[in-house]
């Protein structure tokens, strides 16, 4: 099964993604996490790439579709996977599909976690990301168990740079510009799946679960 999710920044599809992944037993790849574990090792990708994050801009589509073209081709993406952050720009739709269809393959759902703007602000001012295994929290809704420490580590907890409210709105302003149309892309192909992203995860991933079987 192969699975994208749409949505804004923040709207809850890395927490959706890594459960979906669980559940169905595919990995979980994330673009934004790639690039981050990138910036933290300190690879020429990494430096080229955090340019663009820390204004909240997209990486250029030449760096990311590779990266990402390498990672599905791994052998445990053999059964699908679900892509968290991929694709973000028509483009970068297009590339997938072609890779896909080269070898006879498709996208199954693409899954949009609906979330209004003012909802987003919120929830990225609370986020928490630990700075080792990348897992996240929100200091209201999700907080850990000690605060300011991860519950699957034991590392520290950040708000992340892009997170800051100048940067969320840029983010939001690119996604409504050049993410925002996939919709329009993937509901035309028929596989658009529209999920109210308000509510409690669990509800939200309720939803989900019965859109996938
Ligand atoms: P994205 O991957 O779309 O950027 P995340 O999954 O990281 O978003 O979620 C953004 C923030 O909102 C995180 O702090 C997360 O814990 C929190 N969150 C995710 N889903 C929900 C939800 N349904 N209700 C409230 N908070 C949520
Ligand atoms: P995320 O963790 O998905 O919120 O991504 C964080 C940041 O990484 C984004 O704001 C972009 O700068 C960059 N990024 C992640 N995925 C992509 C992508 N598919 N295309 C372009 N930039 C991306």
């Amino acid at each position: 099964m192969k699975i994208i999710m749409l949505g804004a920044p923040g709207a809850g599809k890395g927490t959706q993604a890594k459960m979906i992944a669980e559940k169905y037993g595919i990995p979980h790849i994330s673009t934004g996490d790639i690039f981050r574990a990138n910036i933290k090792q300190g690879t020429p990708l990494g430096m080229e790439a955090k340019g663009f994050m820390d204004k909240g801009q997209l990486v250029p589509d030449i760096l990311t579709v590779k990266i990402l073209l390498d990672r599905v081709s791994d052998d445990d993406c053999k059964n699908g996977y679900v892509l968290d952050g991929f694709p973000r720009t028509i483009p970068q739709a297009e590339v997938l599909e072609n890779a896909l269809n080269e070898m006879g393959d498709k996208v199954d759902f693409a899954i949009d976690v609906d979330v209004p703007d003012e909802n987003i602000v919120r929830r990225m001012g609370g986020r928490r990301a630990c700075v080792t295994c990348g897992a996240t929290y929100h200091i209201e809704h999700v907080p850990p168990k000690k605060e300011g420490i991860c519950d699957k580590c034991g590392s520290e907890l950040i708000l992340r740079d892009d997170d800051k409210p100048e940067t969320v709105k840029n983010r939001l302003a690119v996604y409504h510009e050049q993410t925002s149309p996939l919709k329009d892309f993937y509901n035309k192909k028929g596989i658009l799946k529209t999920v109210d992203g308000t509510r409690d995860m669990m509800e939200v991933f309720g939803a989900i679960t019965d859109i996938l079987g």
